[in-house]
C-alpha cells in the first residue's frame, strides 16, 4: 500500500456537534496520522474557490454558504492508502445512506450536511491540500 495525504474536512456541521476529535480518532484507528491542522471560519468565496469543480451543479450555491456558516477543521492526514481509506471511514455522500459506523452515518446531519470532506483522487488531494496549507505548513 502506497503512503499517501489526503485533505479531509470537519464541516460546520459537525465542528459545531464537537466531534473533531472523534474524526481524528477514526483516522488514527484506520492508521492515519494528522500532519497538519488547522480551524477556519471560510468566506463564501473561499468556499466557492474549494468547490470550484462543482460550480455547475444545482446545490453550488447551498453547498458554499453551508461551507461558510461557521467554522470547520480541516487536516492532512497521511498514511498507507488515506485517500481511499478515509472516504471509507466516511461512507456515502448521503449520511441516510452511508454504511453503520461510518463517520456520516454516526454524525452527518443531511446529504448537504454531511459532517466531514474526503479528496477523491491524488490530484484533488494536492489541489486541496495546496488550498489551504502553505508547503512549510506540511512537514
Ligand atoms: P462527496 O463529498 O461524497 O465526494 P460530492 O463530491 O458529490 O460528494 O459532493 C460534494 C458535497 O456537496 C457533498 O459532500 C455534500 O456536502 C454536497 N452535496 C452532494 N450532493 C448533494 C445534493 N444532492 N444536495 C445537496 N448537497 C449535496
Ligand atoms: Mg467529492
Amino acid at each position: 500500500m502506497a503512503i499517501e495525504r489526503t485533505l479531509a474536512i470537519v464541516k460546520p456541521d459537525a465542528t459545531r456537534k464537537g466531534v473533531v476529535g472523534e474524526a481524528i480518532r477514526a483516522a488514527e484507528e484506520a492508521g492515519l496520522t494528522p500532519v497538519a491542522i488547522r480551524r477556519i471560519h471560510l468566506t463564501r468565496a473561499q468556499a466557492e474557490g474549494f468547490y470550484a469543480v462543482h460550480r455547475a451543479r444545482p446545490f453550488f450555491a447551498d453547498l458554499t454558504a453551508f461551507m461558510s456558516e461557521g467554522p470547520v477543521v480541516v487536516m492532512a492526514l497521511e498514511g498507507p492508502d488515506a485517500i481511499a481509506t478515509w472516504r471509507r471511514l466516511l461512507g456515502a455522500t448521503d449520511p441516510g445512506k452511508a454504511e453503520e459506523g461510518t463517520l456520516r452515518r454516526r454524525f452527518g446531519t443531511n446529504i448537504q450536511a454531511n459532517g466531514f470532506h474526503g479528496s477523491d483522487g491524488g490530484e484533488t488531494a494536492a489541489f486541496e491540500m495546496g488550498y489551504f496549507f502553505a508547503g512549510l505548513e506540511i512537514p
